[in-house]
Parts: C-alpha cells; structure tokens; sequence
C-alpha cells in the first residue's frame, strides 16, 4: 500500500516530467527549424537586434526605429519558420494544462488537473477494487420507500461529516442497520466525496482487516510498522461490515482497538458500518471497542431504518 507522502512525490514527478516533455518538444523544434541556413540567420538577426533593443531607453527615436525594424525581420523570420514546416506555435511549450502550465498548482492551490490525477491513484490505492464511485447526488431515495427521509436526513449528516472534515470534532461514524438497507451504497458515495475532497482514505472490509491483523501478529518486529501503517496514518479509514470477520483470540479485538485508540489520539477519522447492533458490538468487541464506536462525545451513530432491522434501541 503506497502512502499519502509517496504519492504526493509521484505526482509532483508527473507533472515535472510533462513540463520538461513540453520544453523539449519546443527546443527540439527549433532545433529542426536551425539547421535551414536562412531560418538561422533571420533568427540570430532577431536576437542581437532584440538584445540591442533592451539596453536602450524605452520610448526615445532610436529604440522606436529599432522595434520597427525587429518586427520587419519577424516577418521575414516567420516565413523561413513556415518553409522549415513549423509556425510560431510550435517554437513554444505546451502545456497540457493551460491553466497552471503544468505545475499542478494555480495561486498556491491544487489546479484541478492535479487533483483529478490524485484522485485517479486515491481511488486505486482507496482498497475498494471499484473503478467508479458513485456520488451524493446521483443517490434516488425513492427506492427506499417509506424510509426515503430518514435515509436521506442519514445520507446528509454522513456527507457533512466528510464536508467538514477538517473543521469537526467527530472521530468517526458508526453506520448500523441490516444488509440491504444501503450501506454499503453509503459508504461507497462517502468513499467518493473523500477522494473528491483531497482526503486520503482507506476502504477495507472488517474480513481484510482481520487477514492484515493476524499477517501483523505473525510477522517479525521489523516488518510489523510497514503492514499497520496504512491503516494508522491514511486520513480518512473505512472498515465495512463490522462483525463479519471471524474472531480471532489476541488478534481481532485487540489490534481493532489499537487502530482505533491510535487514530482517535491523532485526530484521524474512520467511518465503520456492520450488521451488528450496539448490544451485540458490547458483547463481541467488549466494553473498549463498543465505547470507542459508541461514544456519542466523540461519534455519529447512523442507524439505517430496515425490515429486519436487528437491534430496537440505541445504546
Ligand atoms: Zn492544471
């Protein structure tokens, strides 16, 4: 699993490579243009007269006479351009992006060419091997019947918690509610609306996770940072379906709870959706977990309306 860091640096060479790809192009088709002899000597022409120009005064007789006489030779020099087969264009780099000429940034801030090349690799290192996502708005909450506004007041606070990522308190979500009551739906649009907001998110399901807890248990103590750091440092974790994991002694709960201890002590965030009902959290991951999750000061609980709905009150 790469990092946020690693990517950051893979793209800052992306787009250097496509700066220098566009300056070459540029030189390479002066270069061509140079080696026709009357080209040369009207270009060579046009630069010790533009060089002349700039060291004299601006605006006085001599310099006016001078930039007359360099847009004469322009014209002369373009036309030998256009006999070696290249225009004016062709001289210059370009860009891919013409908004930020390639660099990636435009007044400081991610240019939108960027942030749709960082969203392209968040989406592929995100964990869900998926090759859209789909969004908040495309979401139709008539299919849910008679639980359309509720599930839409859900939809709402679950995309302002990522919306306002930076500015809340909250440490994570607990998504509750049956199979087949749009969770998963959920999840993947909030998966979305992170990436989209330059948040660098991790999707597993709980079954995966518990897989990478017992490599980490079994691994030796050198290896064992490089197989948790993904899931300790990326901004945003989403761990699917809580409970269907097989629970494994001195793994599963355990490192559940030092993921989730860790990530809260570094104002990370991590959204958690299961079947499980509060109760049955409290009975299975014991008090720990179930506070972590469950813990209102420092959590959202989302509980999804449904038929089977297996739980009658909140903790
Ligand atoms: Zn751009």
């Amino acid at each position: 699993m790469i990092s946020k860091n690693e990517i950051s640096n893979y793209l800052s060479n992306v787009f250097k490579t496509r700066r220098t790809n566009a300056k070459l192009k540029a030189e390479q088709n002066l270069n061509d243009a140079l080696k026709n002899e009357k080209f040369k000597k009207s270009f060579y022409l046009v630069r010790s007269l533009q060089f002349d120009l700039s060291k004299l005064n601006e605006n006085t007789p001599e310099a006016k006479k001078l930039e007359q006489q360099i847009e004469k030779e322009k014209v002369e020099l373009n036309k030998q351009l256009k006999i070696c087969g290249f225009s004016k264009e062709d001289l210059k780099p370009h860009y891919i992006c013409k908004k930020c000429c390639d660099t990636g940034f435009v007044d400081g801030k991610k240019c939108s060419c960027y942030k749709a090349e960082q969203n392209k690799i968040y989406l592929t290192e995100c964990g869900i091997n998926k090759s859209s996502l789909p969004k908040f708005s495309q979401v139709n909450f008539e299919i849910f019947g008679n639980n359309k506004t509720e599930i839409k007041k859900i939809y709402d606070l679950a995309k302002s918690f990522v919306d306002k990522f930076n500015e809340t308190t909250k440490q994570n979500i607990i998504i509750v509610g049956n199979t087949g009551v749009g969770k998963t739906y959920l999840t993947e649009c909030l998966l979305n609306e992170a990436i989209n907001n330059d948040i660098f998110s991790i999707y597993t399901t709980a079954f995966n996770l518990n897989q990478t807890f017992l490599k980490y248990h079994i691994a030796k103590f050198e290896n064992k940072q490089e197989i948790i750091e993904p899931y300790l440092s990326c901004d945003l974790l989403i761990i699917d379906d809580l409970g269907s994991e097989t629970k494994l002694n001195n793994v599963t709960i355990e490192y559940l709870y030092l993921i989730l201890n860790e990530r809260a002590r570094n104002n990370l965030k991590t959204i958690v959706t299961t079947n499980l009902s509060p109760e049955q959290i409290q009975l299975v991951y014991e008090d720990r977990v179930f506070s972590r999750l469950f813990n209102k000061q420092i959590g959202i609980v989302l509980q999804m309306p449904g038929d089977d709905l297996r739980f009658k009150k909140q903790a």
